[in-house]
């Protein structure tokens, strides 16, 4: 029987919907997706699983391979990570808790960083926020950039979030997420494959990096995003030959959250570079 290249096959494996930060519906998303020539897709949303029955549903009427999925916060060393569970049991109860309780306390801090910019002299941000949020137990920082755009304090999600939502600036509060090798068992036990999110976008030395992609590893995860929607393309080949030293499979994903926000469109990055072996190498779905 023929296989397709795996290289070949345009995978999406990061993006989100209405259902954490992104502005598409479920629906819309895995349709958009199809109609940009994405064969194999997974929905990822932040720390909720909420979609994934209306995602694979729609990916399934569509005839487009899909993979259920998800992107858990993740405090490591004082930085926030972020790990893509691909391939998991929607259903699987501990991770279904162990989200809850990752999701737990986004409210409170969103009320803090509503106080906090409310001292800096930016009254009504935590009700401005709440009216871009799809799902009251996900309220992020991105709607509260959206709202700072439409009220015209900003021109730019981007610019947002370097004047007020990063560390040191006056809306940022510090929150403490899942442990590492909690995040990564609990996507393990559920069935899936862990993958460290977009590594070139966390402010580490390379020698932290390299702790962080080792405990990663240790804790059971067996992938990271190499072509992404976060990585220049010098970061593609750095974080490919990365990917083959710590023999960990590459994943391909644009994080799209929003057609006009977002500067990656689905399915529209290269290829996954020949030197590396695709994480849905051998998944069934994508034969
Ligand atoms: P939170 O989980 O509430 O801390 O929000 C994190 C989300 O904010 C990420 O998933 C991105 O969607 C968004 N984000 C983080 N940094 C930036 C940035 N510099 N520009 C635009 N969006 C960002
Ligand atoms: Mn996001
Ligand atoms: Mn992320
Ligand atoms: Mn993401």
């Amino acid at each position: 029987m023929n296989r397709r290249d795996p290289w070949r096959i345009n995978a999406d494996l990061h993006c989100h919907s209405s259902v954490s930060d992104g502005t598409l519906e479920p629906e819309a998303l895995v349709a958009r997706a199809h109609a940009r020539g994405v064969e194999l897709f997974s929905l990822t949303d932040h720390d909720e699983l909420g979609g994934q029955a209306r995602a694979a549903e729609a990916a399934q009427a569509l005839g487009m391979a899909y993979v259920p999925g998800v992107e858990i916060s993740v405090t490591w060393a004082g930085e926030t990570i972020h790990v893509v569970g691909l391939g998991v049991d929607p259903t699987d109860r501990s991770l279904l808790e162990g989200i809850a309780r990752t999701r737990d306390g986004r409210e409170e801090r969103a009320r803090e960083m509503a106080d906090s910019l409310a001292a800096a002299g930016i009254p009504g941000t935590f009700e401005g926020a709440l009216r871009y949020v799809g799902n009251p137990e996900l309220i992020s920082r991105t709607h509260f950039a959206r709202h700072l755009v439409e009220s015209g304090r900003c021109s730019d999600v981007g610019e947002v979030f370097q004047r007020y939502l990063t560390e040191g600036k006056p809306g940022f509060v510090p929150h403490r997420w899942a442990k590492l090798p909690q995040a990564v068992g609990w996507i393990t036990a559920a069935g899936g494959t862990a993958v460290l999110a977009h590594p070139g976008r966390y402010r580490l030395s390379e020698t932290a990096l390299w702790a962080l992609i080792e405990e990663f590893r240790e804790s059971g995860g067996t992938a990271m995003e190499v072509v992404c929607g976060s990585h220049t393309r010098d970061q593609y080949g750095r974080f490919a030959t990365l990917a083959r030293e710590f023999g960990l499979r590459a994943s391909r994903g644009s994080d799209f959250h929003d057609p006009v926000e977002s500067r990656v469109e689905l399915g529209s990055l290269p290829p996954l570079p020949d030197a590396v072996v695709p994480v849905w190498y051998d998944w069934p779905v994508a034969r």
